[in-house]
């Protein structure tokens, strides 16, 4: 298995962590597209993050990285499920700078007014937005700034990418706040906790059901303009190509109209 997550334990300490290795999950996204080397490395070091950073959350749902910047590096997102699926994606314009780069910090340098999230998407539930400052040199060093202040964990993040494999580490020291809550870690917690290997894959999480939930929100006189242009619908998923199409009676039937 190339694409896993492992999840350790060290005895009589109060630290756990994860490690991520992405192999055939991350050629399959970066083939998706033409990427320049700093893109490929930076979506590498993402959907690592992305992958460890899921494995702290207890709930079903997923955690997406998100980049917005308004210089040549417009946009990436890389998102982990609790099935272990990854995607990501880029869009930006050519830049020389993007032609070689050592780890994250090539983009990171080049972004102009840049914002990162972090979404925390439950299956059910209210869903969680954070905005993580991006005044460390490369990724990691940014999450584990946010961590270890709005968590209050203390956590050390490694991420490292190249064009075939990314990989990654990430190590959090648990509170303990008492003798006796040691004690029960220690003797009663950490040996049930056997340590255990999920594989992880590219998924894409697109489907017909939910392009029409996107015809029906952008109503049915949008609808019938698009369908002036093109009929029938097509749209396509930029995650994984995959092209759904809508016939006009359809994409009106969506919002209970008919072809007139
Ligand atoms: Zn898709």
């Amino acid at each position: 298995m190339s694409d896993l997550r492992q999840r350790f334990f060290i005895e009589d300490s109060p630290v756990r962590g994860e490690v991520v290795h992405l192999e055939e999950a991350l050629q399959t996204i970066l083939a998706q597209r033409d990427y320049a080397p700093a893109v490929k490395i930076l979506l590498g070091e993402m959907l690592t993050a992305t992958a460890l950073l899921a494995s702290t959350l207890k709930i079903k749902g997923r955690i997406s990285l998100q980049i917005q910047a308004s210089g040549t590096f417009k946009w990436a997102m890389a998102e982990c499920n609790h099935l272990g699926e990854v995607r990501a994606l880029a869009d930006y314009e050519e830049d020389p700078h993007f032609l070689v780069g050592e780890d994250s910090s090539t983009i990171l340098k080049s972004l102009v007014s840049p914002v990162l999230f972090i979404n925390i998407e439950p299956e059910f539930g209210e869903r969680y937005q954070g905005i993580v400052p991006l005044d460390k040199e490369n990724l990691a060093g940014c999450l584990m700034q946010y961590y270890d202040l709005s968590a209050q964990i203390p956590t050390r993040i490694v991420l490292a990418s190249d064009h075939q494999r990314a990989g990654g580490l990430l190590i959090q020291l648990l509170p303990r706040n008492s003798e006796e809550e040691q004690r029960r870690v220690d003797e009663d917690l950490w040996p049930r906790l056997t340590p255990e290997t999920e594989a992880l894959k590219f998924g894409c999480t697109c489907s017909k059901e939910r392009c029409a939930v996107a015809l029906q929100q952008i109503g049915v006189e949008s609808i019938r303009e698009t369908l002036e242009f093109q009929n029938p619908i097509k749209m396509d998923c930029q995650f994984c190509n995959s092209q759904y199409t809508f016939t006009a009676e359809e994409a009106l039937g969506l919002c209970g109209e008919h072809l007139s």
